[in-house]
C-alpha cells in the first residue's frame, strides 16, 4: 500500500521497460513489510542521469539499482564507491545516505552466491574462463579473485578491452594468474582447461544469438554459466547440455544481485534480516513468463 510514508527505490537505465528489478523488489518488499516502493525510470541520456542523481541526493529515495548503459558512468558520480565497485570499475547498487551517493556493485558477488546456491561451485583453487570484458566481466572478475580462483582467463572479441581489465586489478591479485585471450582459436585451450565457463557478454540476449565460440569445446564436469536470463536455454546452454556440462542461466545472479542490493539498503550487508531470495525469483520468473508469452518467445 503506498502511502505518504512510502520511500522509493528505483532502478535506472535506457531501456528499463524490459527490467526485472521493480516486480523482484516490490515482492521483496512486500515479504518483508517494508513501506518501500521500486520504480522502473527509464534516463535517455547524460544530463538526464545527472538530473536524476540529484533528485536522489534530495528526496528520501532509499537507493536505486543501475543498469545499462550507466553502470560505468555511475561510478564516477557517487561520493563514495565500495573497493569492489572501484575494481569491477562499474556501479550497479547506490545506497542514498543523507544527501550522499554510496555505490557499491553486487554483480560479482551475485554470481558467486548463484554458482554455490544453483550449482554448489565453489571458485577456490579453481580454473575459470571468463567471456566478455565489459562491466559483468569485471565483475565477475573481481569476485572470482575474492573467491580464490587458481586461475582467470578473460577472453574477449577486442583483446584491449580484456587487457584493460586485467589492469585494473593487477595489484589485487591475491593468489589469482590472470591472462587475456582474444576470442578466435586460441580460446579453445584456455576454455577446455576451466572448471567454470562464465559467458559475460551479450550475445545471446537474442534467442537467435550462436554460442560465442563452439560448443564442441565444451566437455563433462565443467559448469557453464550464461549471464543471460531472458530465456533459459541460449545456444550456449544448449551445447553445454549436450556435452554433458552443468549449464546454468543468469536468474539466479540476477535474483542475488537485486537481493544483496536491498541487504545493503536495509543497513544489514552481512546482518540478520536478508531479502527474501525464494520470493523474488517466484516474481521475477513469473514475470519474465508473461513477457515471453507477449513475444512469442522462451516461457522459463
Ligand atoms: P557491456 O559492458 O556492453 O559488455 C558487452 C561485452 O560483450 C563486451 O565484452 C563485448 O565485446 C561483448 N560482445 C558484444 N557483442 C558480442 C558478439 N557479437 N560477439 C562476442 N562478444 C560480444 O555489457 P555488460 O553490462 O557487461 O553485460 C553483458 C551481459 O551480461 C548482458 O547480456 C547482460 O544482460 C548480462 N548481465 C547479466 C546480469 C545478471 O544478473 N544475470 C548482470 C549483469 C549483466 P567487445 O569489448 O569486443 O565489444
Amino acid at each position: 500500500m503506498i502511502n505518504g510514508y512510502t520511500r522509493p527505490t528505483a532502478v535506472i537505465g535506457w531501456p528499463v521497460v524490459q527490467s526485472l528489478s521493480p516486480v523482484m523488489h516490490n515482492a521483496a518488499y512486500e515479504a518483508l513489510g517494508l513501506n518501500w516502493a521500486c520504480l522502473p525510470l527509464g534516463v535517455p541520456d547524460q544530463r538526464a542521469l545527472l538530473a536524476f542523481t540529484e533528485v536522489a541526493r534530495r528526496l528520501p529515495f532509499v537507493g536505486f539499482n543501475v543498469t545499462m548503459p550507466y553502470k560505468q558512468a555511475m561510478l564516477e558520480l557517487c561520493d563514495e564507491t565500495a573497493a569492489l565497485a572501484q575494481l569491477a570499475g562499474a556501479v550497479n547498487t547506490v545506497h542514498c545516505v543523507d544527501g550522499r551517493l554510496i555505490g557499491y556493485n553486487t554483480d560479482g558477488r551475485g554470481l558467486l552466491e548463484s554458482l554455490e546456491a544453483d550449482v554448489g561451485f565453489d571458485p577456490a583453487g579453481r580454473s575459470v574462463v571468463i567471456l566478455g570484458a565489459g562491466g559483468a566481466a569485471g565483475a565477475a572478475l573481481t569476485a572470482l579473485i575474492l573467491g580464490r580462483a587458481k586461475s582467470v582467463t578473460v577472453i574477449n572479441r577486442t583483446l584491449e578491452r580484456a587487457e584493460m581489465l586485467l589492469g585494473r586489478v593487477q595489484n589485487n591479485l591475491r593468489n589469482t594468474t590472470v591472462a587475456a585471450v582474444p576470442l578466435d582459436i586460441s580460446a579453445e585451450s584456455p576454455i577446455d582447461e576451466a572448471d567454470l565457463i562464465v559467458n559475460a557478454t551479450s550475445r545471446g540476449m537474442s534467442v537467435f544469438d550462436p554460442s560465442p565460440f563452439p560448443v564442441e569445446w565444451l566437455h563433462e564436469e565443467q559448469v557453464v554459466l550464461d549471464m543471460v536470463y531472458q530465456h533459459s536455454e541460449t545456444a550456449l546452454l544448449r551445447g553445454a547440455a549436450m556435452a554433458g556440462a552443468r549449464p546454468l542461466n543468469g536468474l539466479g545472479m540476477l535474483v542475488a544481485q537485486g537481493a544483496l542490493a536491498i541487504d545493503i539498503w536495509m543497513g544489514g550487508d552481512g546482518g540478520d534480516v536478508r531479502a527474501p531470495r525464494d520470493v523474488m525469483r517466484s516474481a521475477a520468473s513469473a514475470a519474465l513468463g508473461i513477457q515471453c508469452a507477449s513475444i512469442g518467445g522462451d516461457p522459463s
